[in-house]
């Protein structure tokens, strides 16, 4: 069974907007595969960040279904992470807790973290050291570059262990050198713990060079559409 699987579905915002046949998504049929690293494509407005709210359950379609991990969905998912263009990490909380802190919110962790505090707090130790943190965990975040701090994010994305990690633009304000060597960083991270990905870029140079699949969302007038599928070798 796929992992995620979207049959039409459409999405207006409201009432309003439904009666006018504005649709945000359109007809969105899609099958991705567990374990799939998928990016989408596409201009401003096309309806990316709406296929997220979708994935992962903040929003309901107005018409269609949609199943994830063999389940429809129903309302926020916990199996997800997610990390975003800024990085927006607590600043009153050390790089370290700032990883933690999804455990603290989703079950069952966080009735295990008071026992098991050390077991995750060496998780959290081997993310960071993964992306290249090792030594910073007890630094807060106005003490890290804008590029460790993204690092930080994409580790407090991932601690829970979720089956799927969604990125929306995450690279999008690093420098081009920092950008690639986290490019390498998210590859060898998918690669060793076949989670499923799902990532918003406007760069196709980036999609082509990570995702196993590049889904390119166009916006026809009044209609947004997974158009074109493409199926590409790794570099
Ligand atoms: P993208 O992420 O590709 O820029 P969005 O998913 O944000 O696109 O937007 C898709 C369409 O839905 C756009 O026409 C946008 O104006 C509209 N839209 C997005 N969010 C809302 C909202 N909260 N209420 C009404 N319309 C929205
Ligand atoms: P940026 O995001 O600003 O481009 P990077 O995340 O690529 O920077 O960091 C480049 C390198 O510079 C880091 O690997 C680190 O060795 C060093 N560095 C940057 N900022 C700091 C800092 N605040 N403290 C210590 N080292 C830093």
């Amino acid at each position: 069974a796929p992992f995620v699987e979207f049959s039409d579905v459409w999405l207006a915002y409201n009432d309003e907007l439904l009666a006018q046949n504005q649709f945000a998504v359109e007809a969105i049929n899609l099958k991705v595969r567990q374990g799939e690293f998928i990016a989408i494509v596409g201009p401003s407005g096309c309806g990316k960040s709406t296929f997220m709210k979708l994935t992962t359950g903040l929003k309901m379609p107005s018409m269609g279904r949609i199943r994830v991990d063999g389940q429809p969905v129903t309302g926020p998912l916990k199996i997800s992470g997610m990390a975003f263009q800024a990085p927006s990490l607590l600043p009153w909380r050390t790089t370290l807790d700032n990883v933690l802190l999804p455990l603290e919110i989703v079950e069952p962790h966080r009735s295990l973290l008071k026992k098991n505090r050390k077991q995750y707090e060496e998780r959290a130790r081997g993310l960071l050291a993964t992306v290249g943190l090792a030594g910073y965990e007890k630094k807060f975040p106005w003490e890290l570059s804008g590029g460790m701090q993204q690092r930080a994010s994409i580790c407090r994305a991932l601690i829970h262990e979720p089956k799927m990690l969604l990125l929306d633009e995450p690279f999008g304000a690093l420098d081009a050198f920092t950008r690639e060597e986290l490019w390498c960083t998210l590859r060898d991270l998918h690669a060793a713990q076949k989670f499923n990905v799902i990532l918003v870029t406007h760069d196709l140079r980036e999609s082509v060079f990570l995702a196993d699949t590049v889904y390119v969302m166009s916006k026809s007038p009044g209609r947004f559409i997974v158009q074109r599928e493409i199926d590409l070798p790794r570099p």
